[in-house]
C-alpha cells in the first residue's frame, strides 16, 4: 500500500507533469517506494484527496500512439485551459480544436499555422500562430506527429463533456468509447480506435470480420 508521502510525491509529479503513462508512473513508484505496487489503488487514494479541487486523475488511450497513460484534468467545465491560457491564445485554441475534431482528427500543421490569421482577424499572426501552436504542445494539449496536429490524451480527457455535447461523433465501434481519430472499417466506415483494431487483430485467429457489418475487417491485398 502506498504511504501518504508516495501519494504527495505522485501528486506533485501530476501538478507538475499532468500527463504519465502506466509504465512510466511503474518505474516512478519504484524509485521512489522500492516497488511498483498498484498503480490504480494509488491514483484511487490520490482521487479522493483532489476531488474537491475539482481535479481527478484517469486512465486513457493515447489514440495516436495507443500507450496506456494517467493524465490529470479539472472536472469543473474547461475552467483550467482557459486558466493558463491568454485570451487570444483560446481564440486560437477552441477553432483549432474544431478543425481537429472535424477533420478526422488531425490536421497539417501548416493548415493550423495558416488559421492562426484566419480565425482570429489577423489578431493572431503567422508568427504567434506558431508560438502558440508550440506552447499547445507544451502544454500537451496538442501532439504534433509527423507534421500533423491530434488531439492529445489530456485535452480529450478534460473536454470530453465538451465534445459529447457539440459534437455527433461515431464512438469506436469495440470499446464504444469517445473516438477523435483512428481507423475505420472499409466497408460500413465505422471507426475504430488504432490500439483497439491492433489488439483485436492480435486476438483474433481467423480472418477477421468487422464486429458491425461483418465484412473483411482489412482491405485484402490482391
Ligand atoms: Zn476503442
Ligand atoms: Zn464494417
Amino acid at each position: 500500500m502506498a504511504s501518504d508521502a508516495h501519494c504527495k510525491t505522485i501528486l506533485q509529479f501530476f501538478m507538475l507533469e499532468r500527463v504519465i503513462t502506466v509504465t512510466s508512473l511503474g518505474n516512478l513508484m519504484e524509485r521512489i517506494a522500492g516497488s511498483e505496487g498498484n498503480s490504480d489503488a494509488l491514483i484511487n487514494k490520490i482521487n479522493d484527496k483532489i476531488q474537491e479541487f475539482s481535479q481527478k486523475i484517469v486512465k486513457t488511450n493515447c489514440e495516436v500512439t495507443g500507450e496506456k497513460m494517467y493524465v490529470m484534468i479539472f472536472t469543473a467545465d474547461d475552467a483550467d485551459v482557459k486558466s493558463q491560457l491568454t485570451k487570444d491564445q483560446i481564440d486560437f485554441f477552441y477553432p483549432l480544436m474544431d478543425k481537429i475534431i472535424t477533420s478526422s482528427g488531425s490536421i497539417a500543421l501548416i493548415t493550423a499555422l495558416n488559421m492562426g490569421p484566419a480565425v482570429t482577424m489577423s489578431r493572431v499572426t503567422l508568427a504567434d500562430a506558431e508560438k502558440f501552436i508550440e506552447l499547445f504542445i507544451l502544454k500537451k494539449l496538442l501532439l504534433l506527429e509527423n507534421g500533423y496536429l491530434y488531439l492529445s490524451p489530456l485535452t480529450i480527457a478534460e473536454f470530453r463533456p465538451y465534445i459529447n455535447e457539440n459534437y455527433n461523433l461515431d464512438p469506436c465501434m469495440l470499446c464504444k468509447k469517445m473516438l477523435v481519430f483512428g481507423e475505420s472499417c472499409p466497408s460500413c466506415c465505422t471507426p475504430i480506435h488504432v490500439q483497439c483494431l491492433k489488439d483485436f487483430l492480435h486476438n483474433s485467429k481467423k480472418a477477421v470480420k468487422c464486429p458491425q457489418c461483418k465484412e473483411p475487417l482489412i482491405a485484402q491485398s490482391a
